[in-house]
């Protein structure tokens, strides 16, 4: 007979995703360790993002657990008396050019079929709702007044501690070299400094999570993908919504451009680069400032004084469709992951948290398991990536 594990769940990784996954279990009633390579919670790619949370996406499944996100977050000082920077202020995607007006309202023809909390404004009504928007060339623009921002750093600390005081186990400055296997299961993992034995081990290992999937045996490609972001010193707030200009930009480097003021005051920003930047390097570029800084200035031209405090370059764990995989391993047992979240893996950290926590509990996600299932490690990736480069 097998001796009972020590841990009902261990988590690799206390990321966007492993903390609130480590919390849900633990409300659960499951005994649970959390290992992480780094020195403390929230050092991978959590702190590289800006914060925002939506649930107005077009894919059914990244709506449902981005509005239990939602719902976790904006409830979140309620529940734990802990303040992380939650900010109802929306999202504003406002458009310039008769191709992003297209693009916008064919979107929000699927996002009103999910009841999301979303409507057309003119131009008129735009800037009022984000005071100092440039009215040149403004044709109106979408406006989602329950979406919002959180800070990461925040989110990570509290979620923790809120973990622990449940009962988990968190050990920092230690990786997970191997995953314990008896046949096909996975039975514990091991790292530099020892072995333990658990019923699920939780794959939330952001940009590595190819390499831990690989020790059961798995081949799942999760590729990182380097963006750049950065932070103004505080200034009067003013803005509420996000703003994301979905123009190229004329320095025909930059795909986007989204940036929002937090609850601190503080301009957050970030674009997505034309060509995707592969690999790990997180040296910051010579170029992001000043292409942040035009677009900036455009979009908003009061903003032309801002002090900017501190950027930053972090990774995107990207797979080839670019949908997170979320869901039991195929042909694994005790293996569940929470992986490939790529540029919205903050956003989706609490739904997708609550939802592997029930399913290794109950065996079933909280939400609807076929919404669920879009997401689902067996689905053919490969056929996602020729869709996605078409
Ligand atoms: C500039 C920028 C802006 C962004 N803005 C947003 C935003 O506004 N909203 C949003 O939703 N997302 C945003 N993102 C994306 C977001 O940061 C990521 O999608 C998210 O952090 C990924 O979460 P994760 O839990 O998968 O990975 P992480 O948060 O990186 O967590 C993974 C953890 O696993 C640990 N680990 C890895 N390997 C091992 C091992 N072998 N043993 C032990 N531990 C291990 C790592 O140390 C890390 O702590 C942004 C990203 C960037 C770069």
């Amino acid at each position: 007979m097998r001796a009972a594990p020590e841990f009902d769940a261990v988590v690799v990784g206390a990321g966007s995703v492993g903390n609130p996954t480590a919390y849900f279990l633990e409300r659960e009633g499951l005994r649970t360790l959390v290992l992480d390579e780094l020195s403390a919670s929230g050092q991978g790619q959590n702190k590289a993002a800006i914060g925002g949370v939506r649930a107005t996406h077009s894919d059914p499944a990244k709506i449902t657990l981005c509005r239990q996100s939602l719902e976790i977050f904006s409830q979140w000082k309620e529940t734990t008396g802990t303040d992380i920077g939650w900010k109802m202020g929306g999202y504003c995607f406002p458009a310039f050019t008769e191709k992003v007006e297209t693009t916008l309202r064919g979107l929000l023809a699927i996002q009103k079929k999910f009841r999301l909390a979303i409507d057309w404004m003119d131009a008129e009504e735009l800037q009022r709702v984000v005071p100092g928007l440039n009215g040149d060339g403004l044709r109106g623009g979408t406006f989602s007044p329950e979406d919002g921002q959180v800070s990461p750093l925040l989110a990570a600390e509290s979620f923790t501690n809120e973990a622990v005081r449940l009962g988990a186990v968190y050990r920092y400055r230690e990786p997970v070299t191997s995953l314990l296997m008896q046949g096909s299961e996975v039975v514990g993992v091991r790292t530099d400094k020892g072995e333990y034995r658990a019923t699920t081990v939780v794959n939330a290992s952001g940009v590595n999570a190819s390499a831990i999937c690989r020790m059961a045996g798995l081949d799942i490609p999760i590729l990182p993908d380097s963006h750049e972001g950065g932070i103004s010193a505080p200034v009067e707030p003013f803005l509420g919504p996000l703003i994301v200009d979905l123009r190229p930009g004329p320095e025909g480097k930059t795909i986007n451009f989204y940036f929002g003021q937090d609850a601190n005051g503080q301009i957050i920003f970030c674009y997505t680069p034309i060509a995707p930047i592969s690999g790990t390097n997180r040296n910051s570029t010579y170029e992001f400032m000043p292409i942040v800084a035009a677009r900036l200035v455009e979009v908003v031209p009061r903003l032309k004084n801002l002090t900017v405090r501190r950027v930053w370059r972090g990774l995107y764990p990207m797979t080839p469709d670019g949908s997170p995989i979320v869901g039991r391993a195929p042909n694994v047992e005790g293996f569940v992951l929470g992986i490939g979240m790529c540029g919205q893996g903050f956003m989706l950290g609490p739904g997708v948290g609550k939802n592997l926590a029930a399913l290794v509990a109950h065996g079933q996600p909280t939400i609807d398991p076929d919404v669920f299932g879009l997401l689902s490690p067996g689905r053919n990736l490969q056929r996602g990536r020729t869709e996605a480069l078409k």
